[in-house]
């Protein structure tokens, strides 16, 4: 892949911004448990998180393709993106269905820092990855909706004021189709919060700031409302495509992370009085992993350029997701094996990128329900559920 002059300055630039956040400074958050509210507020200031806003509304208009490197570079760096990545894949819904008015309330503030878009509000407890199943409630009255229900997982909700929810708005058994009836909206949490949405932090083994968020008769109006009544899920869907991009580019910034870490440590570390890279059995995983993120990282760039072409490219975003989250976790085992003991010392960042990168081959969506599409849309293999 030969990439642009314009690519290339924007990996320099956020490799530079990336240098004034260390290890430590993510050793020190990872302990605590505390939002990198320093690191999401340098990448706003820059730029970097309004990319794909276009240039009308203060941001820099950039394809799906260059916000994908952004996010590669991040991870690439030893930052971890997942602080702030949702507010470029939740953008490209409000840009591709929101209407001019949204577009002219909201773009401005988030491209120049005063409005946080970083929640995303569609996992349940019960219904986990059927999200028809959904249980969340927004039922009209008047101009408003009142919305009550539960959901789970909504990282970063205690440091948004905007959230993207997914709710039923017609039973069931009422909508036209399985596909129909259920709605998104931009819900103002500043305003919601504490008159009907609760919102409960959820400890997890990496430092990812996610939670429970609770409904409870929240009387939203009725022009937050995203596109049209009842199609929203084909909308998330959507969303749904640009998220699976932008995470499987970050997988493949974690796995070169991983790979140059392994290398660098392979060159340096002497047992039996040569380098253990010098050992194939050492080499061979490194190389391996190599060949695995190059392969993955072609596919996370054909995927964007669909997307950023106007269409959905619910297949390649998945395979890019696929390929990607399994090279990144393949590199984080074999880095682990190439430091030894080190590996699992908190100092090299190893057992950190470690753990975080460990849940991407469940978030956002898992790999045996990307099999399953593959399978059944792809190939045309018969329905498994
Ligand atoms: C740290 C973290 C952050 C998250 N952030 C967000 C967020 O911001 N917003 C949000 O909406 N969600 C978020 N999620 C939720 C995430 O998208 C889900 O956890 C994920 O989609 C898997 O859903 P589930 O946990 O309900 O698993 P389940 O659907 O319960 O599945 C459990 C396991 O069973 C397998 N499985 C289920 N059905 C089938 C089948 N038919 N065939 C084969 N295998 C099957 C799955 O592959 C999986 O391995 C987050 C999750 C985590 C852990």
């Amino acid at each position: 892949m030969t990439e642009g002059e314009d690519i290339a300055e924007i990996r320099r630039a956020v490799q530079a911004l990336c240098a004034e956040f260390p290890g430590e400074y993510w050793r020190a958050k990872d302990r605590e448990r505390a939002y990198p509210g320093e690191f999401v507020d340098a990448l706003t200031k820059a730029g970097f998180l309004a990319a794909l806003i276009p240039e009308e509304f203060g941001g820099s208009g950039l394809k799906l393709d260059a916000a994908a490197v952004i996010m590669e570079e991040i991870q690439s760096s030893g930052c971890n993106g997942a602080s702030a990545h949702a507010q470029m894949y939740i953008m490209n819904t409000l840009l591709r269905y929101g209407s001019a008015e949204q577009k002219a309330q909201y773009l401005p503030g988030i491209a120049d820092g005063s409005l946080r878009l970083q929640a995303f509000g569609v996992s349940e407890p019960t219904s986990g990855t059927d999200t028809l199943s959904l249980r969340t409630v927004a039922v009209r009255a008047g101009d408003h909706y009142v919305i009550n229900g539960q959901k789970i997982w909504t990282s970063r909700a205690e440091h948004s004021d905007l959230m993207l929810l997914l709710a039923r708005t017609t039973p069931r058994e009422q909508a036209a189709s399985k596909t129909e009836g259920l709605s998104i909206f931009l819900v103002d949490m500043r305003a919601a919060l504490g008159n009907g949405l609760t919102i409960k932090p959820i400890r997890t083994m990496m430092n990812h700031s996610t939670t429970e968020v609770f409904f409870d008769d929240l009387r939203i109006p009725a022009s937050a409302l995203i596109g049209e009544e009842g199609k929203g899920f084909r909308y998330i869907l959507s969303g749904m495509n640009a998220e699976r991009i932008l995470i499987a580019a970050e997988c493949v910034g974690d796995a070169k992370w991983f790979i140059e870490k392994a290398t660098a440590y392979a060159k340096d570390r002497s047992v039996f009085a040569r380098p253990i890279g010098q050992n194939q059995g050492v080499q061979f995983p490194i190389a391996r992993c190599y060949a695995q993120m190059r392969a993955a990282e072609l596919m996370v760039h054909h995927a964007a350029q669909t997307y950023d072409q106007g269409g959905n490219p619910g297949a390649e975003a998945n395979m890019a997701k696929l390929l990607a989250s399994e090279a990144s976790w393949a590199a984080a085992d074999m880095c682990v094996q190439t430091f030894g003991g080190f590996g699992f010392a908190e100092e090299y960042d190893v057992e950190r990128k470690f753990r975080e990168a460990r849940l991407y081959t469940v978030a956002p969506i898992s790999t045996n329900l990307i099999l399953s599409y593959l399978a059944e849309h792809v190939l045309g293999l018969p329905r498994s559920y």
